[in-house]
């Protein structure tokens, strides 16, 4: 019965409506998950789970405007790239969690960087099943209160397929947010096959432009940003072009009229102790190399 389980949800995760035998591969990797899961959840319980921060730069300045909180899992053979554990957390419900522990995390290193540097704001990324769930919002208003940070010193990002699949619900939660007193982004946009009239009644105040349409300008396509960049400025909403890895790319997109980049050019995420001094020797942005571990 159990074989036939793990085969019923390989056929499903192939897109339902076909015949999957049962190998012991796939029982392996059940088993490989679940290790996974567990010790996860026991990075989570224990807040061993770190946030790390990539700046956003303002083009016109060269200065840090804000960062991006991303978790980072230091296992015993190296760090886990979240693309393995994110949507491992995100099947288990233990994203609600972990993206609170992250938030919690982000809003102490944000008291720390704002006595240097009080203009600088940062960004959690959530997940749909934490947008979901009312209680999430309550805990966040909490944990940016507690450290007595002001709301809009702090936004959230939501990825566009997200918003997409569960419109409805979510635009009624993301609408709480934006009562609250936080702003809201748009993450990996193009990507999510949103409709432009639904983009119209989003409360989001950013797009972010996804790595993919970025990539394509070193090939000579600037079309998709080009078309990003008119969209946003007629629903007035800023841009901040993410994955930005050459000075081409970054020349262009400031010529485009782009305001805010992130990306490898100018910074890798890095964890708060190489945060704080980039941000010192930020006169040289570009010369200033965090240390992603998967660099
Ligand atoms: P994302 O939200 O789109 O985050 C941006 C990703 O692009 C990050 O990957 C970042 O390290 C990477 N990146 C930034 N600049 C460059 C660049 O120039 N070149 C390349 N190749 N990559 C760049 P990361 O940290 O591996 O995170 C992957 C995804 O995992 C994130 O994508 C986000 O969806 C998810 N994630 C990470 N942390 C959290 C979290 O705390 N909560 C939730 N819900 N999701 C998270
Ligand atoms: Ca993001
Ligand atoms: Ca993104």
């Amino acid at each position: 019965m159990r074989n036939a389980d793990i085969a019923k949800y390989a056929a499903k995760a192939e897109g339902k409506n076909r015949c999957v035998f049962f190998t012991d591969q796939m029982y392996q990797r059940v088993q490989e998950r679940m290790t996974m899961e567990q010790a996860l959840r026991l990075a989570v319980t224990n807040e061993s789970l770190e946030a790390w921060f990539q700046p956003v730069v303002e083009l016109s300045t060269g200065r840090v405007v804000a960062l991006e909180a991303l978790a980072r899992w230091l296992r015993e053979d190296g760090y886990c790239p979240p693309d393995q554990f994110i949507p491992i957390a995100e099947e288990s419900d233990l994203i609600r969690a972990l993206g609170l522990l992250i938030a919690k995390k982000s809003m102490a290193a944000l008291v720390v960087i704002r006595q240097t540097h009080p203009q600088i704001t940062v960004g959690v990324n959530l997940s749909v099943r934490q947008l979901r769930s009312r209680q999430t919002l309550t805990r966040l208003c909490e944990l940016v209160d507690g450290q007595h940070l002001p709301r809009d010193s702090v936004h959230f990002e939501v990825t566009e397929s997200d918003v997409a699949r569960d419109f409805l619900l979510l635009e009624e939660h993301l609408n709480l947010y934006v009562q609250a007193g936080f702003s809201l982004h748009l993450d990996d946009f193009g990507t999510g096959q949103s409709s432009l009239h639904r983009l119209q009644g989003l409360p989001v105040s950013t797009l972010k432009i996804d790595k993919s349409f970025v990539d394509l300008i070193d090939s000579g396509d600037e079309r998709f940003v080009k078309t990003i960049l008119l969209l946003s400025e007629q629903l007035g909403l800023a841009v901040i072009a993410e994955g930005v890895e050459t000075a081409h790319q970054r020349d262009r997109l400031q010529a485009l009229g782009c305001q805010f980049i992130q990306g490898y050019f100018y910074a890798r995420p890095m964890p708060l102790p190489d945060l704080l001094k980039f941000l010192t020797n930020q006169a040289e942005p570009a010369l200033a190399q965090g240390s992603d571990p998967r660099s």
